[in-house]
């Protein structure tokens, strides 16, 4: 069980296997990625770093975006890693920091209901 301080609630990391990613799909919305996230990314799959902006990302503002892409099965959105078959993230062991830090993300401290609708692992304190 995971605990952040200044977080009113903890989150069980096991029910990531049976959740089926819901914090990687739904509306569309940003998983922002720094430059040297980048960088680490294209690597890990042998990509040079112009090629994989190209496909990957997408610019917001003064900040980088990975993109999405419509679910095959209709349901609305998901991030260009998702894997929609095993229900995993493609680059898990080098995604960005937005994705670590989910589910503590400080606009969940006050909004913990929402919270519930896109992670079954986190109880409240
Ligand atoms: S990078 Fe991976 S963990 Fe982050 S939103 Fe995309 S699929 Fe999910």
């Amino acid at each position: 069980m995971l605990e952040i301080s200044g977080f009113n609630f903890t989150f069980d990391e096991k029910k990531c296997l049976e959740c089926g990613g819901k914090c990687c799909i739904g509306e569309r919305g940003y998983i922002f990625v720094t430059p040297n996230e980048i960088k680490q990314i294209a690597e890990f799959m042998n990509m040079d770093f112009e090629s994989f902006c190209l496909r990957f990302i997408k610019k917001v503002g003064y900040r980088y975006s990975l993109i999405e892409k419509k679910m095959q099965n209709g349901m609305g959105y998901a991030c260009v890693f998702f894997d929609e078959k095993t229900k995993q993230c493609k680059i898990y062991q080098k995604r960005p920091s937005q994705c670590v830090r989910f589910p503590f993300w400080e606009d969940y401290e006050e909004d913990f209901k929402d919270l519930l609708k896109e992670c079954i692992g986190v109880v409240k304190k």
